[in-house]
């Protein structure tokens, strides 16, 4: 498996920037839906959406990730590598009631430790949405229990389209592994943070 720990975005081909913009983007989109569907996280600890089981599919945002933990101070970055490790070998010893249960490393009483630096699938979490794969097929997925229950009717609720920032977020992935030489494969957030 290759390591994200002992690698960064290099200077002069940073496109951190551009995926903060993305996510800016997505942060935009996803209020503006929220505030239509009078929906808010306000109040959840997030342990239906902070699980163990999220997968992040591009080398972009595991280095932007790591960016994060990395930017936070000492103690809290140790606690998330150890908390980290911990999920990592709960999954290796294939605990599966255990490890289905733990949230993420990064979820401290419902706060994301990381947020600014969260990839997008945590981002989008929560609010009906839609993907128009290239195949020319449409994806539909639900919003989270708490949409379902308190939302607005999803009849007339305007679903994010995620398909621009897939697509956006394919380029940047391109590039970063044109730039970085190699590629990643996908990871949860837990053997990310584990590094
Ligand atoms: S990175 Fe943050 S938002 Fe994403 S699952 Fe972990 S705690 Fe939740």
């Amino acid at each position: 498996m290759d390591s994200v720990n002992d690698v960064g975005f290099r200077p002069g081909i940073d496109i951190s920037a551009r995926l903060k913009e993305l996510y800016e983007q997505i942060d935009y989109i996803y209020r503006k839906a929220a505030v239509q569907s009078a929906f808010s996280c306000y109040g959840c600890d997030g342990a239906k959406c902070c699980t163990v089981d999220l997968i992040v599919h591009t080398f972009a945002e595991m280095l932007y990730m790591r960016r994060g933990l990395g930017a936070l101070n000492r103690p809290t970055r140790l606690e998330i590598k150890k908390r980290s490790k911990q999920v990592v070998e709960l999954k290796r010893l294939d605990s599966l009631g255990e490890y289905r249960n733990a949230i993420c490393a990064a979820n401290f009483e419902g706060k994301c430790k990381i947020y600014d630096y969260r990839p997008m699938i945590c981002r989008l979490a929560g609010i009906p949405h839609f993907i128009d794969k290239p195949n020319s097929t449409r994806v539909f997925g639900p919003g989270c229990d708490r949409f379902e229950l308190n939302a607005c009717d999803n009849s007339s609720f305007e679903k994010i389209d995620r398909t621009p920032f897939y697509r956006k977020l394919a380029e940047l992935e391109i590039e970063t592994i044109n730039t970085q030489g190699r590629r990643t494969q996908s990871l949860t957030i837990a053997e990310i943070l584990a590094g």
